[in-house]
């Protein structure tokens, strides 16, 4: 039996211990690593450590891949029906909503999440998104195909078998979510790998997948480093596809990983460093409050947070004084995430801060200038405070590479031709926002801008059933909506010959 966890929770909602397996979760029983290892776990508001969890290593992967191989053979794939996987997935959704609190303090603690943010990833992120996909589950199906009078034809859509999911600290739960929704959903059964930083949740999850009804093997967590237990399930000979989020850097490796070993079908949801244009007849109001979500959601550390922030110059002295009162109100909210008005909480572990401490002093170095922001918040913990530059040039480090952080870059724009040129300039493509109350000019320029995804009016609102990812460097393939149904499963072709002679 692997170790348990216990703590206090006092939130709104729910006072009261919880218990969390600090093992990993394979064939549906909580076990020890093969070779033990403890990972520390950090609060990022104290830097104090929360708990050690076990992490795993290639033995680990090798048998939670045979789990979930001979669960795929004997309990799962094509010999469950899609209704009764929806099932499952509902059941399991529901689960989580009844412990939505306890899921949300877990995500806040280990995050650093202000909780009410917490609380709309459990609901939104994780919820939702399973009761979405558990909607799906029967409704994949192939076509016929008209060919010649002597043939018929037809396509069915078939799970790979095993899959692998890469999780990032960012969003931990929702990532999770956002994988193992519509793998199950198409009949595949699952290895996860959740970050070394933020696996509390995905823990937690792990203990409700018996109760929801899934067979053992369906769904693994083997928790661990990724130069480790990433690393051997990115070459592993069985698993046929891998789900990655993270940094492009690695997101290169598995790739790389996947061509040296069985040719694995990899989709990647990598980094970004997107631009937000205002343009000077937008709603000045709106394009503040998004341009600030934009940037400075999550403390900054989303992939596809608006972090170049390209403003016309007509509107550009009443955007910037209203853009820097709204960086300075989270400022003034920063604290702790479950104190009640929180707004703004820490970096997720000091190596980010540290990072992001980089990029704000190769800013400065570069000549860009600090408009507000800049400097540590606190002496506890890793907060940040949100900042804005300005004085920013499109070939400054500050304004090409991914900080993943509370740090936009304002840059000033005379010509909408003169700002795509500059937006497009950069190997991402996850996102952009475009502010105008021009229609034909907003249709323009996200037909221009090369992204994934284009917001006119609004920033960072991610939805369900649309498809999300990368253009470019920042992915392949695409999660969210019906579209990723056809990355969880491949195509045969059936062809039936029915003349009487052929
Ligand atoms: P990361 O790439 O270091 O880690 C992500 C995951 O990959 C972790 O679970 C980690 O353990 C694992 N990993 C690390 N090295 C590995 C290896 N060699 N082989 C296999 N797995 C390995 O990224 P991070 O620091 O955790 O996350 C931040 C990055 O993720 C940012 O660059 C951000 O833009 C990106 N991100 C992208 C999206 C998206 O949807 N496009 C979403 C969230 C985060």
């Amino acid at each position: 039996m692997a170790e348990i966890f216990s703590l206090t929770l006092d939130t709104p909602a729910y006072k009261g211990g919880v218990t969390i397996n600090t093992g990993l979760f394979i064939n549906g029983k909580w076990v020890k690593p093969v070779d033990e290892q403890k990972i520390e776990v950090v609060n990022p508001t104290t830097g104090k450590i929360i708990t050690a969890i076990q992490g795993g290593s290639s033995k680990d992967v090798d048998l939670a891949v045979n789990a979930a191989e001979e669960a795929y053979k004997t309990l799962w794939g094509l010999k469950v029906p899609g209704s009764i996987r929806g099932q499952m997935l509902l059941n399991l959704a529901n689960l989580i909503e009844q412990n939505a609190e306890e899921f949300a303090a877990l995500e806040a603690l280990n995050c650093g999440k202000p909780f009410a943010s917490a609380q709309r990833e459990v609901a939104v992120g994780c919820v939702q998104e399973l009761k979405y996909y558990a909607g799906w589950a029967d409704k994949v199906h192939g076509k016929t195909i008209e060919t010649t009078e002597n043939k018929m034809a037809y396509t069915r859509r078939e799970p790979y078998g095993v899959v692998a999911a890469i999780i990032p600290w960012n969003a931990p739960l929702s990532m999770l979510a956002w994988k193992v929704g519509p793998a199950l959903a198409t009949g595949n059964t699952i290895v996860v790998k959740p970050s070394e930083l933020t696996p509390l949740t995905a823990l937690k999850f792990a203990s409700l997948v018996n109760e929801a009804g899934f067979p053992p093997g369906v769904v693994n967590i083997v928790n661990g480093y990724g130069n480790i237990v990433g690393n051997a399930m990115a070459y592993h000979p069985r698993i046929r596809r891998i789900a990655f989020t993270g940094s492009t850097l690695t997101g290169r490796k598995i790739q790389e990983a996947s061509a040296k070993s069985n040719l694995k079908v990899v989709t990647l949801e990598l980094g970004g460093k997107s631009p937000n244009i205002i343009f000077d007849d937008a709603d000045l109001e709106q394009a503040i409050k998004w341009a600030s979500t934009g940037i400075f959601a999550n403390m900054g550390q989303l992939c596809c947070a608006g972090s170049r922030i390209f403003v016309q110059e007509g509107i550009y002295d009443a955007f910037m004084k209203g853009f820097s009162a709204a960086a300075q109100h989270l400022q003034q909210n920063a604290g702790d995430p479950f104190s009640g008005n929180a707004l703004h909480g820490p970096q997720v572990s000091s190596t980010q801060f540290n990072r992001i401490m980089g990029y704000i002093n190769s800013g400065k170095a570069d000549g860009a200038q600090v408009y507000t922001g800049g400097k540590r918040h606190g002496n506890e913990g890793y907060f940040i405070q949100p900042t804005i530059f300005t004085e920013v040039k499109p070939t400054m480090k500050i304004a090409r590479e991914e900080v993943f952080g509370p740090v936009g870059v304002v840059m000033k724009f005379k010509t909408e031709e003169e700002v795509i040129e500059i937006a497009n300039d950069i190997s991402y493509g996850l996102a952009c926002g475009i502010f105008t109350e021009n229609v034909s000019r907003a249709i323009r320029v996200a037909q221009a801008l090369e992204a994934g995804t284009a917001w006119v009016n609004t920033y960072n609102t991610i939805e369900i059933s649309v498809p999300f990812g990368g253009y470019k460097q920042s992915g392949i393939g695409r999660e969210q909506g019906e579209c990723v149904l056809e990355h969880y499963t491949q195509v045969k072709a059936v062809h039936i010959n029915i003349s009487l002679k052929l």
